[in-house]
């Protein structure tokens, strides 16, 4: 039996998860979530299959599985600062494939445990991938506050930039959401980060309004193209070497894929 608010419970849960470790935190209800602009517009989207995506037999692309019972979803960030590009690179082997993934992990198995023993409430670890049964965490990620998405199809966050990574954990309590902010860098932004983009993954326009029936694109306007940045991230695997994995007398293969778009963006520096 919970006997506090649930205002006061979240303020609880979020504080939790920064002192083990996550540099930000915040809450999305479901509800609202299965109706923000990721996962209304990725049924209606030509099937994508490219560098992240994963084949799983009888799911279709990019189509979210609800659990039974997810209430909320507790989102939280770790910084992948411009000072230790090894929290991105992605080592096939590394528990969690990045550094910054596995500190992510570690926060939410510090926090189930503590949220299951403090309050009896059911926590709902949900895997990386859409196709695994994860959920569109940018979009977790501006519905609990943590920031906005910008022109770069990423979120932005006011005191890291774009220069964070993010995992969810659902919730068997319904919780309201503790954002959105309106916090947005990019309204008289110079776009560094479309201009900074190898491929010109901004260049055309791929969405519209009328065509999918929402106001919130990729890219905001509708200009990102995911194949189009997919072309750099397999000529990123492509480059990617073998290493030893820390800790162990194995190898793996070492990939350093683009974040040229993060990296030009000055919010955060
Ligand atoms: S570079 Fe400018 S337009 Fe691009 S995400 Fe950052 S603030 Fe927004
Ligand atoms: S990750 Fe690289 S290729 Fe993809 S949109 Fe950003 S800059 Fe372009």
């Amino acid at each position: 039996m919970i006997k506090e608010s649930k205002t006061a419970l979240s303020d609880r849960i979020i504080s939790r998860t920064i002192e083990f470790g996550a540099c930000m935190a915040g809450i999305a209800n479901v509800e609202e979530l299965k109706e923000s602009p990721s996962h209304t517009i990725s049924g209606k989207q030509t099937e994508f299959s490219g560098v992240g995506t994963k084949e799983v037999d009888g799911k279709k692309k990019g189509k979210v599985i609800w659990p039974e019972h997810a209430n909320s979803a507790v989102v939280i960030a770790v910084e992948h600062p411009r000072y230790a590009p090894d929290m991105d690179w992605w080592l096939k082997g590394l528990k969690g494939g990045t550094r910054g993934n596995a500190k992510l992990m570690s926060v939410f198995a510090k926090l189930a445990k503590w949220v299951e023993a403090e309050t009896g409430i059911k926590c709902i670890k949900i895997p990386y991938h859409i196709e695994h049964g994860g959920v569109f965490m940018k979009d977790t990620a501006v519905l609990a506050g943590l920031g906005c998405i910008g022109k770069s199809n990423i979120l932005v966050t006011p005191e890291y930039g774009p220069r964070v990574r993010l995992r969810v954990m659902l919730l068997d309590l319904d919780l309201p959401s503790t954002g959105m902010t309106d916090f947005d860098p990019c309204k008289d932004c110079e776009e560094y980060c479309r201009r900074a983009c190898p491929q010109k993954a901004f260049e055309k326009q791929i969405y519209s309004k009328e065509t999918f029936g929402q106001q919130k694109l990729p890219g905001r306007t509708g200009v990102y193209s995911r194949f189009t940045c997919n072309l750099e991230m397999e000529k990123n695997l492509d480059a990617g070497r073998e290493v030893v994995i820390e800790g162990t007398d194995k190898t793996g293969k070492q990939v350093k894929f683009c974040r040229r778009c993060e990296m030009a963006c000055p919010v955060g520096r």
